[in-house]
C-alpha cells in the first residue's frame, strides 16, 4: 500500500512535523478510509508533549477522524465505498470481555488498541492516528456519519461529542436539571449544545469572560465566571449535576461544594497533576465524584443519531495541517472556539 503522509511529533519538546507512515493493506473486515478531517483534542496535546508520562515516539495524534470509505475488505457487510464515517479513540479490543460485550469497550478488560500511542491487536504494530490521509480500520469499530452532518464540524464528535454524551445519559440528565459544565473548550462546548437538547438547565462555569455571549448562544441558561470568588458562595448546594471539561487543574473542593445533596461531579479532563481532594465536600452533603472515559461504539452511533435529529454538530476552526503546533498553543491558552479541525487535503498537497 502507498505510504500515507502524517504529521507527527518525534519527541515531547519539539513541534510536530510533516512524517510519513505505511497503513496495512485492508484485510477481509478492514474498511480504508480516505480521511478528510481530523478534530484537534487536548488529550492530543497532552500525549504529543507526554504529560501523561506513557507517550512513545514518534507519535502520530488523531483521534476524531472524519471522512469516506475508499475501499472494504471482502468480508465487510456494514459500508461500501464513498460511505461518509468517523473513528474515535479506539480502533480494536479483545471483543470477549465483560466490557465489550456489553458494547462498552472503552473500558475493555484486556486489550483496548487507542487510535494512536497504543499498538493494534497484535500488541506490538504501533498504531498511528488521524493526522494523515489515510487509516484501516476493523469495520466493527467504523461509525456511520449521518448525510445531514458535515465531515468538519462532524469529526470532534467522536471524542468531544460521546465524552460528554456518555456521562450526560448514564446520570439520566433530564428536562430542567440544573446541570452546570466547567470549562468552555472542545468537550465543554458540547457538554452545553447535547444538555441543553436534553432539556437541561446549562450553566457554564468558565475562566475566560469573552465566552459568556458564546455560552448562551450555545444554549447555556447562565454564564458563572469562575474568577470571581464570590461565585463559589453564592453558587454553593446549587447544581444536579457537574461536568468538569478542564483540562489543567482545579481547586475541585470548590467546585464540589457547588453540587446539591447527592449529587455527581463526573471528571472528564485530565489534568498534567493530581487533583487535591479533601474530604469535607464530599461527605457533608453525601456528595459523588465519578470519572468517564470516552463512550463505546454502540452508544458512539447513539450520539451521531442524537446530533442528527437535533442538528448539533462541533463549532470549529478549520485550519491546514502546518497551522496545527500554533493551533496547540492556542488550545493551551483556551483561545480556540471551540474545536481546531484540520482539513487533510492540506497534508495531501503539502
Ligand atoms: P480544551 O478545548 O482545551 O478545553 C479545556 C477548557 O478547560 C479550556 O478552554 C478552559 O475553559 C478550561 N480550563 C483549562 N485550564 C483550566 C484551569 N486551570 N482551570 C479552570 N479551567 C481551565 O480541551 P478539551 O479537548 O475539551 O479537553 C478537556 C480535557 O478533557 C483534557 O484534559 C482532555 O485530555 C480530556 N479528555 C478526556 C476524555 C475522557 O474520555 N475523559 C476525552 C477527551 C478529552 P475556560 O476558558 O472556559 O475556563
Ligand atoms: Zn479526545
Ligand atoms: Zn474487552
Amino acid at each position: 500500500m502507498p505510504t500515507t503522509h502524517a504529521y507527527a511529533a518525534m519527541n515531547a519538546k519539539d513541534p510536530l512535523k510533516p512524517f510519513q507512515i505505511e497503513r496495512r493493506e485492508p484485510g477481509v473486515h478492514d474498511v480504508e478510509i480516505d480521511i478528510h478531517f481530523c478534530g484537534v483534542c487536548h488529550s492530543d496535546i497532552h500525549q504529543a508533549r507526554n504529560e501523561w508520562g506513557q507517550s512513545t515516539f514518534p507519535l502520530v495524534p488523531g483521534h476524531e477522524i472524519a471522512g469516506k470509505v475508499s475501499r472494504v475488505g471482502s468480508g465487510v457487510t456494514k459500508f461500501k465505498v464513498g460511505d461518509s464515517v468517523g473513528v474515535g479513540c479506539f480502533v480494536d479490543s479483545c471483543r470477549h470481555c465483560d466490557m465489550c460485550q456489553e458494547n462498552l469497550q472503552q473500558y475493555c478488560s484486556n486489550q483496548i488498541s487507542f487510535t494512536y500511542n497504543s499498538t493494534e491487536k497484535d500488541g506490538k504494530t504501533p498504531t498511528f492516528g488521524g493526522y494523515s490521509t489515510k487509516i484501516v480500520v476493523d469495520e466493527n469499530y467504523v461509525l456511520h456519519i449521518p448525510a445531514s452532518l458535515p465531515l468538519d464540524k462532524a469529526a470532534p464528535l467522536l471524542c468531544a461529542g460521546i465524552t460528554t454524551y456518555s456521562p450526560l445519559r448514564h446520570w439520566k440528565i433530564k428536562k430542567g436539571d440544573k446541570v452546570a459544565v466547567v470549562g468552555l473548550g472542545g468537550l465543554g462546548h458540547m457538554a452545553v449544545k447535547l444538555a441543553a437538547a436534553m432539556g437541561a438547565e446549562v450553566s457554564v462555569l468558565s475562566t475566560s469572560e469573552n465566552k459568556k455571549a458564546d455560552a448562551l448562544r450555545l444554549g447555556a441558561s447562565h454564564f458563572i465566571n469562575t474568577k470571581d470568588p464570590k461565585v463559589f458562595k453564592q453558587y454553593a448546594n446549587h447544581f444536579d449535576f457537574m461536568i468538569n471539561t478542564a483540562s489543567g487543574n482545579i481547586q475541585i473542593d470548590h467546585y464540589l461544594n457547588l453540587l446539591k445533596y447527592d449529587s455527581t461531579m463526573v471528571v472528564l479532563g485530565v489534568p498534567e497533576e493530581p487533583y487535591q481532594l479533601g474530604a469535607f465536600p464530599l461527605i457533608g452533603n453525601r456528595r459523588h465524584i465519578a470519572g468517564s472515559h470516552i463512550g463505546g461504539i454502540k452508544e458512539t452511533q447513539e450520539m451521531l443519531d442524537f446530533c442528527a435529529t437535533h442538528n448539533i454538530a462541533c463549532d470549529i476552526e478549520l485550519i491546514p495541517i502546518n497551522k496545527i503546533n500554533e493551533a496547540y498553543e492556542r488550545t493551551i491558552k483556551g483561545d480556540v472556539r471551540y474545536r481546531f479541525v484540520i482539513d487533510m487535503s492540506s497534508l495531501k498537497n503539502s
